[in-house]
């Protein structure tokens, strides 16, 4: 993980949103940036050019807008993971926890071919439930994962040390506390 100041400071910090007490990080300021875009989209590239990665994987919403843009660059196909109900062929599903409940992913059973080499893309890890929900579902359908980038990582919530416990190559652009 390196801080990167340029784009820490295109990141919109919103207190008290959603609710009273957290600090929503707002990344569209830094997509609207051309600049700040094209930098981030580079910079999550940088440590996959050699990983000969057959397929980006982008969490709903915000990581289809960047994993899309490190597919394009990677010569890698994209494949959305998506909220329950809104993918209309056969899917897999995986549940996480919330904060109160649970909630669910999914993905097509053909998105993936068996030992395809696969990067899993968002834009921030908080205490990881999605990212590991992605992971579980691209190994189900036989992915062969490289790699998680993620453009905000805040450490303190635990997602990304859980993600390197579990072996994976985790890397992010800059931290929040
Ligand atoms: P996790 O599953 O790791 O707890 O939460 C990460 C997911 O929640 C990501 O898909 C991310 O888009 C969303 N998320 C949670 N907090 C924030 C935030 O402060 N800013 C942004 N941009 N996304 C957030």
């Amino acid at each position: 993980m390196s801080q990167n100041p340029s784009l820490r400071e295109r990141v919109r910090s919103i207190p008290d949103y959603p609710k009273p007490g957290i600090i929503f990080r707002d990344i569209t300021t830094l997509l609207q940036d051309p600049a700040g875009f094209r930098e981030t989209v580079d910079l999550l590239v940088a440590p996959f050019e050699a990983s000969a990665v057959d397929k980006v994987v982008g969490v709903e919403a915000r990581g289809f807008i960047i994993g899309g843009a490190v597919a394009h660059q990677l010569h890698a196909g994209f494949v959305p993971a998506r909220k329950m109900g809104k993918l209309p062929w056969e899917t897999v599903s995986a549940e996480y926890d919330l904060e109160y409940g649970t909630d669910a992913i999914q993905i097509h059973t053909d998105c993936i071919a068996r030992g395809e080499r696969v990067l899993l893309v968002d834009d921030l890890i908080a205490t990881g439930g999605s990212a590991g929900a992605a992971l579980d579902l691209i190994e189900q359908v036989g992915g062969s994962v490289v790699g998680c980038s993620f453009v905000i990582d805040l450490p303190d919530l635990g997602g990304s040390a859980q993600l390197r416990e579990r072996g994976y190559a985790v890397s992010s652009l800059i931290e929040f506390e």
